[in-house]
């Protein structure tokens, strides 16, 4: 299989352990659930009762009837990934490469169309050789033209979204003390859509999504 790493470097390899999700937006899918690596034996010792209850059987010895009884070490969670969920991750950890380079290749396209707009930012547009494509943004050229550009999405049956809202504006952070400092991340958030962004996308639809940016 032919990876893609920064510096050398794979995501997930940075730290003692990493999570993945493979949520349904995700670069892989497996319609929920995610994955813990890392390369400590003693986290893993840790991390893999979690999922279960803290139980010291899983599903599929209990499933097997291989284990009659169980201990619980600690209190635990239900984070089971099931085995359907699982074996649609390893058929999709078969296309991720070649998914990714559509991804990258549509970024390509979308930078040419964007490029081509007086004012929209593409941020980190020239990142396309070890970015995993996941997310196609665009930077508005003002607050107003963003409303007016979404709206017009809608109209034409495009769906976008916003990746990210600023945190501290959710209630569970309500409490930070940075709140009245982040103008920057607000000026973003106010002119920042992410468009359609998916393997199967075809190339002919990116100057149509684009040229509906174009008309506002
Ligand atoms: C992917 C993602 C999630 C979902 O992650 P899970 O751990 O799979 O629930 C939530 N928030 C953000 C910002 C994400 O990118």
């Amino acid at each position: 299989m032919r990876t893609r790493s920064m510096n050398g470097v794979m995501a997930g390899s940075i730290g003692d352990i990493s999570a993945f999700s493979f949520f349904s937006n995700k670069n892989i899918a497996a319609g929920e659930g995610g994955m813990v690596v890392t390369n400590r034996a003693d986290l893993a010792e840790r991390v893999r009762p979690l999922r279960s209850h803290g139980m010291t059987t899983l599903t599929w010895d209990r499933h097997k009837g291989h284990a009659g009884s169980y201990d619980v070490v600690n209190p635990g969670y239900n984070y089971r990934l099931d085995e359907l969920h699982a074996a649609l991750g390893r058929a999709q950890l078969k296309k991720l490469d070649r998914n990714n380079q559509r991804r990258r290749d549509l970024l390509g396209l979308y930078r040419e169309a964007v490029g081509s707009l007086g004012g929209w930012i593409m941020p980190f547009a020239e990142a396309t050789e070890y970015s995993s494509g996941h997310l196609m943004v665009v930077v508005a050229p003002n607050p107003n033209i963003r409303e007016s550009a979404v709206h017009a999405l809608r109209q034409s049956g495009i769906q976008s979204s916003m990746h990210y809202p600023c945190v501290a504006d959710f209630t569970a952070f309500a409490g930070s003390s940075h709140r009245d400092d982040l103008e920057v991340t607000r000026q973003f958030t106010r002119r920042a859509i992410t468009l359609p962004l998916y393997p199967t996308l075809n190339p002919d639809r990116i100057n149509s999504i684009v040229d509906v940016l174009r008309t506002v």
